[in-house]
């Protein structure tokens, strides 16, 4: 259809007027590198460093050993963007030599960036081999933050990052109170990069490990959907990527609005690549903002949903 004559099926993201939305791979070990290139993956949007780590053990893994791992999937997208987050510990990723297990709520707890600053050592050792492995390769490392609260937290992060020799370094949004401060905390970095994960989770006080309320873990809530515009709209104003990195961006339709309400890239399991680049080059860019704006007045995720579905098939 449309899409196979503006890109092809494995060619870069774009929208229907030419619009460039990269499309980039979510990995959590460099194994499923060459997949991703062989889908059209350009390049990653987000590596979940903590999976090379579940078997450490008690001790953190030392400089040398992360930085073979970081050459190995840097070199497999050269010349391409890899973003890496640094160690998202706790809750749902529990880390022996990183979280404490005695947590009543750990979704609430010492986690991601907060356990990192509480054992500074091993942050500065992850950035460390980071910045060595860019050295030695040749892709576009960007390095960003899990679970960054406000604005303080990510000054924190991004002068760290800088000291230690990263170039380009940005914040995880994916709690509420971040996203209600996009400009101030967008400011303070390089770009930032949507989790919708949790995101939905924290903003629908919703356990995205419970089955219970699995029902509330929907990113097509309008509430959600507001605290993305407010962050697409600050990148917007700043001139900062904002990327989404939660399993929303591979929801085909929904990664239509996401861009609507200011996405400029889009990752995610590889397997979603080719649907979600077929659904993009379906829609313009003011389709999308207009269906963002459709998605953003309903009452629920359900209405949302179906509302942007009908209009979206007028549209077409
Ligand atoms: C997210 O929270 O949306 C995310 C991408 O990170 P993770 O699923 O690893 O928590
Ligand atoms: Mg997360």
């Amino acid at each position: 259809e449309r899409s196979a004559a503006a890109s092809g099926p494995t060619g870069p993201g774009v929208l229907a007027d030419g619009t460039a939305v990269p499309l980039l791979a979510n990995l959590g070990s460099s194994d499923g590198a060459d997949a991703a290139v062989a889908l059209g993956a350009e390049g990653v949007g987000l590596f979940r460093t903590e999976f090379l780590f579940l078997d450490a053990g008690d001790t953190a893994p030392s400089v040398e050993q992360q930085r073979e791992h970081y050459v190995r999937l840097l070199t497999a997208f050269a010349g391409k963007k890899v973003v890496v987050r640094v160690l998202d510990a706790g809750a749902d990723k529990p880390l022996p030599f990183l979280s404490n297990a005695e947590e009543e709520n750990p979704a609430l707890g010492l986690r991601g960036l907060r356990a990192l600053r509480a054992r500074e050592e091993i942050l500065r050792d992850q950035l460390t081999a980071l910045a060595e492995a860019d050295a030695q390769t040749d892709a576009d490392l960007w390095v960003m933050a899990p679970m960054v609260s406000g604005v303080e937290e990510t000054r924190y992060f991004v002068e760290l990052a800088r000291e230690l020799g990263i170039k380009t370094a940005g914040i995880m949004v994916e709690i509420p109170s971040v996203a209600l401060l996009a400009e101030k905390a967008l400011a303070a970095c390089d770009f930032a990069s949507i989790g919708t994960n949790d995101l939905t989770q924290y903003t629908l006080a919703a356990d995205r490990l419970l089955g219970s309320v699995a029902s509330f873990q929907d990113p097509w809530h309008p509430a959600v959907l507001r605290l993305i515009g407010e962050v697409g709209r600050a990148g917007a104003q700043l001139g900062k990527p904002v990327g989404i990195c939660g399993e929303a961006a591979a929801d085909p339709l929904l990664a239509v609005v996401l861009v609507g309400l200011g996405a400029t890239s889009l990752s995610m399991s590889p397997s979603a690549l080719l649907d979600v680049r077929l659904s993009l080059a379906g829609f313009d860019l003011e389709t999308a903002q207009n269906l963002a704006q459709i998605a953003l007045a309903a009452d629920d995720a359900a209405s949302a949903k179906s509302a942007v579905r009908d209009a979206a098939d007028t549209a077409q």
